[in-house]
């Protein structure tokens, strides 16, 4: 099956209609069909869309980033957390100084202990997308190898 290069605008809304987040002013998003560089349910229900299409792309969290997972909430003692000052509720930080550590989310504090979880922000919940195509072009031979979007100068890794 040809893939293809698509670029397309999105606002991000929960289901109650809160807009969790949007690209709007940006450069919006850049993608390769099928390779996992955008959630599984919007690249799937975006293929086939010509450039200038408005939709909106519904995603049950399943196929988003997960259910929560009740295990991913640990009590924790303040002090062994590596964060200065004070803590708050919704709060969050890297559990490490490496970049791909894991990100947390204080759930709540109760004394001298934090519950900490490790669910992606998002867990749980069902995305609703209003997506605008902007682009769709046939990917290169050179994307397909890598697999994964190029923009004008290419991604330099030959
Ligand atoms: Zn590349």
């Amino acid at each position: 099956m040809k893939r293809h290069v698509v670029n397309f605008h999105y606002t991000l809304r929960d289901s109650a209609g809160n807009v969790l987040d949007t690209s709007a002013g940006g450069e919006g998003i850049t993608y390769l069909e099928g390779a996992g560089q955008i959630i599984d349910g919007l690249d799937t229900q975006l293929r086939g869309f010509a450039a200038g299409t408005k939709t909106r792309v519904q995603v049950a969290a399943a196929q988003a980033y997960g259910e929560r997972d009740p295990a991913q909430v640990q009590r924790v003692p303040r002090a062994q957390l590596p964060v200065e000052g004070e803590l708050h509720v919704g709060d969050q930080f890297q559990t490490g100084t490496d970049r791909f550590d894991p990100v947390v989310t204080v759930a709540g504090i109760e004394g001298d202990m934090v519950l900490l979880d490790a669910n992606h922000p998002l867990a749980g919940v069902d995305l609703n997308f209003d997506v605008e195509v902007v682009s769709v072009r046939p990917a290169t031979d050179e994307e397909l190898r890598h697999g994964h979007a190029h923009g004008a100068g290419g991604c330099g890794h030959g």
